[in-house]
């Protein structure tokens, strides 16, 4: 449960609103999105979980529920999105499948705050603003706010053009270590020094303030 802790002041406000929204969880054991759970060498994700590294994190809000024994460990949603398909505007939660140097497939695993198993593939695109770049800001595994800006063709255009939007949970791609923002689009590995390209939702720049003071 390393890094827990931070996670929740990392979303601070809006977990408080999520907890007095969704009333009591019946454990206490609440979660949100990447929370970290368990490593891998624990338990095996199941449902509302994902791999992260060497870690299991949660993909939704939810009660933690790990089954002992068949070693998964799964998140209980305490609420359903099943009717609730992303509509222009709308803040998702993705996992990011592949990413390539402006744009990145991603599978939406939240609408609005609310876990959706439908597994509906959206396309992230990247704005090559400042610089041309050679790699991605976004790497396989991450897992990202992101807003949708369109739905045309069936298809779920998303963006990063809002400070909430952008990665909320990632770790080195050098050496899968823990990392930290160092600032909106750099973070640097807390086990090897490595300093890398991401583009960070704020909430991720606020959590690693907190972490170095
Ligand atoms: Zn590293």
């Amino acid at each position: 449960m390393k890094g827990n802790t931070g996670f929740r002041e990392n979303y601070g406000d809006w977990f408080r609103m999520m907890e007095s929204k969704t009333e009591k969880s019946k454990s206490g054991k609440l979660v949100i999105p990447g929370d970290k759970l368990a490593t891998i060498e624990e338990f095996v994700p199941g449902m509302g979980s994902a791999s992260l590294g060497d870690s299991v994190v949660s993909t939704v809000v939810g009660d933690v529920e790990p089954d002992m024994s068949n070693r998964v460990i799964n998140v209980k949603a305490v609420k359903s999105a099943d009717d609730h398909l992303p509509k222009a505007g709308d803040l998702v939660i993705g996992h990011v499948d592949s990413s390539q140097p402006s744009m990145a497939q991603v599978t939406i695993i939240a609408v609005q705050d609310e876990p959706s198993d439908k597994q509906l593939s959206g396309m992230l695109s990247m704005r090559e603003d400042r610089r041309r770049r050679t790699s991605s800001p976004i790497k396989a595994g991450d897992i990202i706010r992101a807003k949708v800006i369109s739905t045309k063709n069936s298809i779920y255009h998303l963006s990063l053009d809002d400070p909430k939007t952008g990665v909320i949970s990632t770790v080195c791609s050098n050496c899968g270590g823990s990392v930290i923002a160092l600032s909106r689009d750099r973070v640097k590995c807390k086990e090897c020094g490595f300093v890398d390209e991401r583009i960070l939702s704020e909430d991720f720049v606020k959590y690693s303030r907190g972490q170095m003071s």
